[in-house]
């Protein structure tokens, strides 16, 4: 952040406000506090027939690479939502979320994803326009070596013990 974007001015600073207990940017000449918080970035593990589905991004960061379905959080979504239109987005597929898969803190690049459950409706989909390519894969043909992110490696992995042991529940995990 360059300028502040309450009043315009350059005057930006780290300062610990009054009562806090953190180095915030403070503008130096309107006072505004400008507080930086983790994203939230939701997504889903769309299920079908025993295989999950995943996508091959055809966007950078990690072009290429095989990922969860998911994306930013919009303001005003609900997080649940959220996981289902990024699957309609990258995948052109309509699933229904069954719950909460995991909450991974990646605290190094400040993002929280929240993955979910959920099954395809119909068994359908397609490319979406961040993809490049979008396949079920059953446990033994994930592409474990090529896959995008941290996230999405806890995400399978959890899925895959939970199926064995025929339990379903969230997961907490951090990188
Ligand atoms: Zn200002």
């Amino acid at each position: 952040m360059n300028y502040c974007s309450h009043c315009g001015s350059s005057a930006l600073s780290h300062k610990m406000p009054p009562g806090d207990n953190r180095l915030r940017i403070v503008c130096g000449d309107c006072g505004k506090v400008h507080y930086e918080n983790p994203r939230i970035i939701t997504g889903c593990l769309p299920l079908w027939d025993g295989k999950v589905l995943l996508c091959r991004r055809a966007i950078e960061p990690m072009l290429g690479f095989w990922n969860v379905p998911g994306g930013f959080l919009e303001n005003g979504e609900r997080v649940e939502d959220g996981a289902a239109r990024e699957v309609r987005e990258e995948a052109r597929a309509s699933v229904k979320i069954l719950g909460v898969h995991t909450i991974f803190t990646l605290t190094g690049f400040h993002h929280v994803y929240v993955h979910f459950l959920g099954e395809l409706v119909d068994g359908r989909f397609g490319v979406g326009e961040e993809s490049s390519e979008c396949r079920l894969f059953a446990e033994e043909e994930i592409p474990w070596e090529d896959m995008a992110f941290q996230s999405s490696i806890f995400t399978l992995k959890k899925y895959f013990e939970d199926r064995k042991e025929g339990a379903q529940r969230a997961h907490l995990g951090a990188w």
